[in-house]
């Protein structure tokens, strides 16, 4: 059987990566997509783990070729899902996630309806405000400006079919799951049983 394509949106500081760190540790079946950004690298990041680190001709080049399933422009730089990298891996049977913004989270779900878009959000938006002070690594400034963002970003709830809490790690791990759980039994992609 074919994997899930999972789109997870949401707010910068809603936890994301902890999360989803947490989901693919507890279940196999699950990997992540690759990006592609012309962004530099951060400290740490590897070419092909993190990203595919792409000079603005080769990302040209491959939005020309059609090697996106989606790409945006955010500031100066741009980011995409390489199709096929995810096109593989969901006919290997993998449920594979898109870690996108909402302006790709929407193109994808205009494009491929099937998929299983789930909205990431903070218990309240004094609790984000808490965690990206707690980060520490965002002056006055850069915080407030993700504030306005994620404000932005948490009207676009609305496109999504699932919005999961992060009030714990756990529980929104759980929820996932139960999600995953659920569409693998939806009735058209379950298998007629001789
Ligand atoms: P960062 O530069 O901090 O790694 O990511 C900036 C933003 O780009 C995040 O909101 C992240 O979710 C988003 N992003 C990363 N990869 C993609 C992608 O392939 N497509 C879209 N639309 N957004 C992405």
């Amino acid at each position: 059987m074919s994997g899930l394509l999972v789109i997870v949106s949401g707010p910068s500081g809603a936890g994301k990566g902890t999360v989803l760190k947490e989901l693919f540790a507890k279940r196999a079946d699950c990997v992540s997509s690759v990006s592609a950004t012309t962004r530099q690298p951060r400290q740490g990041e590897v070419d092909g783990v993190n990203y595919y680190f792409l000079s603005p001709e080769t990302f040209e080049q491959w939005v020309e070729e059609d090697r996106f399933i989606e790409w945006v422009q955010v500031f100066k730089n741009r980011y995409g899902t390489p199709k096929e990298f995810v096109v593989a891996k969901q006919n290997e049977g993998f449920n594979v996630v898109l870690e996108i913004d909402v302006q790709g989270g929407v193109k994808v779900m205009e494009k491929i309806p099937d998929c299983v878009s789930i909205f990431l959000t903070p218990p309240s938006m004094s609790n984000l405000e808490k965690r990206l002070r707690n980060r520490g690594t965002e002056s006055e400034e850069q915080i407030s400006l993700r504030l306005s963002e994620a404000k932005r970003e948490l009207a676009a709830r609305k496109y999504y079919k699932y919005t999961v809490i992060n009030d714990t790690v756990e529980r929104a791990v759980e929820d996932i799951i139960s999600i995953l759980n659920a569409e693998n039994c939806l009735t058209h992609r379950v298998k007629q049983v001789e």
